[in-house]
């Protein structure tokens, strides 16, 4: 227990996602039977990706609905799962603080789990050794409210009061492809915070291997236009830009 890894794993995500989408647009506008239409795809990929590109183009995106993405994400803070969850669209699934307690056993050093801000990282060794400690400063005021409230399952409800935002958790996300297009668009800005940042990137090259065309441009808005942020623009489009056509390539 201590210092969290970051982890992000594409559990499941919806077979032949390109030929789902390109099937669901051309019922749209189609008055042919449903086997017919999915017959029509079948074999011919240049057709389906064709179209996928088409309804990129023109922004017909209910389509992409039609597909979705689960993932396993550990290592990361309570504060990163404030702003993940924020995402409406999106399934979660998380590890609970009421029936997971973070008790820590004998051993002095003993800490729950939590996530060292890089910015603290580069300050060096010193510092990183004063938020670990600091860390288990909070451990022991946990351990004694558990204790103080019956010692019980149920006193982790609310002893967790005294847990920090870097305290680590992990959890399940499941997005359509969609809603990830808008949540890169959001969250892989350079404006976005570091760690929902890397946890973007993350998912991004997941989902690139899986659906290169779907996810061809997705990152933030500035990959395919003027940079939205005005005055907060970090100004690296150019470096924003070579970064994102390289993932996943
Ligand atoms: C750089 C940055 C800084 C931020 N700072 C803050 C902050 O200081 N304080 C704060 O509270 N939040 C902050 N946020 C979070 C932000 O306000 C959003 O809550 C978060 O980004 C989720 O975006 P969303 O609502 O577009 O996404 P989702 O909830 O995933 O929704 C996707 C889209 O669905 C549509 N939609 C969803 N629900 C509704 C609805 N009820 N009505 C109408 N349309 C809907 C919208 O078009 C929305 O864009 C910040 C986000 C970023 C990226």
């Amino acid at each position: 227990m201590g210092k969290a890894k970051l982890n992000v794993k594409l559990l499941r995500y919806t077979p032949e996602p390109e030929k789902i989408i390109a099937m669901s647009a051309r019922l749209c506008y189609s008055p042919l039977p449903v086997e017919d239409i999915v017959h029509e795809f079948e074999g011919d990929k240049k057709k389906y990706i064709e179209l996928v590109e088409k309804l990129l183009k023109i922004g017909h995106l209910t389509p992409f609905e039609h597909v979705s993405f689960t993932f396993a994400i550990e290592g990361v803070s309570r504060s990163l799962l404030a702003q993940i969850t924020r995402h409406r669209i999106a399934s979660f699934s998380v590890q609970s603080q009421r029936y997971v307690g973070e008790t820590s056993d004998q051993n002095e050093d003993s800490c729950f789990d939590y996530v060292i801000p890089l910015s603290i990282e580069e300050l060096g060794e010193e510092a990183v050794n004063e938020f670990c400690e600091q860390m288990k400063v909070i451990q022991k005021w946990y351990d004694k409210w558990v204790e103080r409230l019956g010692g019980e399952r149920s006193s982790y409800e609310d002893a967790r009061f005294v847990l920090p935002n870097a305290a680590a958790t992990k959890m399940f996300v499941t997005m359509n492809a969609r809603e990830l297009m808008h949540f890169f668009s959001l969250r892989c800005c350079n404006r976005a915070q570091w760690e929902i940042r890397a946890v973007a990137d993350k998912m991004l090259t997941l989902v690139k291997e899986k659906a290169p065309v779907v996810f061809k441009k997705s990152g933030p808005k500035c990959l395919t236009g003027d940079c939205p942020e005005g005055h907060l623009s970090c100004g690296r489009l150019q470096e924003v830009r070579d970064k994102y056509s390289r993932m996943g390539v």
